[in-house]
């Protein structure tokens, strides 16, 4: 039973890959094809699209990029990532993108590890997104670094980020929570508006 339902689907599947100027779908969600794209080693980083996205800053000019010749995938998925709003494109990037990576500097005072460029110009863009978006009031940049990195999973406290900042406990929380809301509302937009792109392209696996 399970198997002609399998069968069946084959075909249709066979018939859906008839229509013409599509991709070959590659990833099974949005989320994977973002994991995919933002898995940059820091040397392919300084010269890669993501680079060139996060470079417009996030109220840049809007001009479209040079060199996304989209022959290679993370290409395809960065085009069509870069046609998302700015916003969205940098909370997909601080979700997705490994925070940190490997360092092999040598210095006495390093950990073996550093972050990942696009991990934090992501963050930093964020910082400025906040002010603008959030309120104007939440003047600390730290505090607005701290409790977006808190959000997109570092281990940060509200109560040490309070007082980094010289910030009451109760101002601090009032911030954290409008900043929190905006970022929950923004990534879900965000993820629902590249799941859309992905799929009119047909780079998204039709899952049976
Ligand atoms: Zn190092």
């Amino acid at each position: 039973m399970k198997a002609a339902t399998q069968h069946k689907n084959h075909h249709e599947q066979q018939r859906n890959n008839m229509q013409p100027a599509k991709h070959d779908g590659i990833f099974k969600s949005a989320q994977e094809a973002m994991v995919f794209a933002c898995n940059f080693s820091d040397q392919q980083y300084a010269l890669s699209p993501m680079a060139k996205i996060l470079q417009r800053g996030p109220y840049g000019s809007g001009r479209g990029l040079s060199g996304l010749d989209g022959a290679a995938q993370s290409g395809m998925v960065l085009a069509e990532m870069e046609k998302l709003d700015n916003a969205h494109i940098l909370m997909l990037v601080a979700r997705c993108a490994p925070k940190r990576e490997r360092c092999s500097c040598t210095h006495a005072c390093c950990s073996g590890w550093k972050m990942n460029p696009a991990y934090r110009d992501a963050i930093s863009q964020l910082a400025d997104v906040v002010l603008k978006e959030v309120s104007a009031e939440i003047t600390n940049r730290r505090f607005r670094v701290a409790v977006i990195s808190k959000f997109f999973g570092e281990k940060i406290t509200i109560k040490e980020a309070a007082a980094d900042a010289d910030l009451s406990l109760r101002t601090a929380e009032r911030h954290a929570a409008a900043i929190n809301r905006y970022l929950k509302d923004g990534e879900k937009a965000a993820l629902t508006a590249f799941y859309a792109r992905l799929d009119e392209v047909g780079m998204l696996m039709e899952v049976v």
